[in-house]
């Protein structure tokens, strides 16, 4: 089954005909504004094995000066995927739909956490900085 995902207003959808990968959650105070959120969730994606269904005209993109972008639905602001240097890079789990077959496997920056958020206590590992594997 192909991964598939999608906006809050729909406009927006994707496929993703492989898998993904390295599936983050990242407290940091950039992934807190940018994902909304009280963390990221965010896994990798070959370009290769991306396309848009619906609704690419209607994608912003928001990039940073280090070449990492993301792009939103201008018509609900759902940020949908993370671009680097204009090729798509990853999503944003939490716009998959269904089962994306990939689950959450690090918790990173939590030295930067919000002094709101209680850290889950789910068994995954989690790192104080960026592991440094981690692409
Ligand atoms: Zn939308
Ligand atoms: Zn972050």
């Amino acid at each position: 089954m192909p991964i598939t995902g999608s906006c809050f207003c729909g406009a927006v959808s994707y496929t993703i005909k492989g898998r993904l990968r390295d599936a983050r959650s990242c407290h940091c105070s950039n992934c807190r504004k940018a994902f909304s959120a009280q963390a990221s969730a965010y896994a990798l994606v070959d370009p290769e094995d991306f396309s848009w269904n619906s609704g690419k005209d209607l994608l912003t993109t928001y990039e940073s000066n280090n070449g990492a972008g993301l792009q939103f639905c201008r018509l609900c602001g759902s940020t949908l995927c993370g671009t680097h240097k204009g090729e798509i890079h990853g999503v944003t789990l939490g716009c998959t739909e269904g089962n994306p077959e990939i689950k959450l496997s690090m918790h990173i920056f939590v030295s930067d956490k919000a002094p709101w958020e209680t850290l889950p206590n789910d068994g995954v590992p989690q790192y104080e900085e960026r592991p440094p594997a981690l692409s």
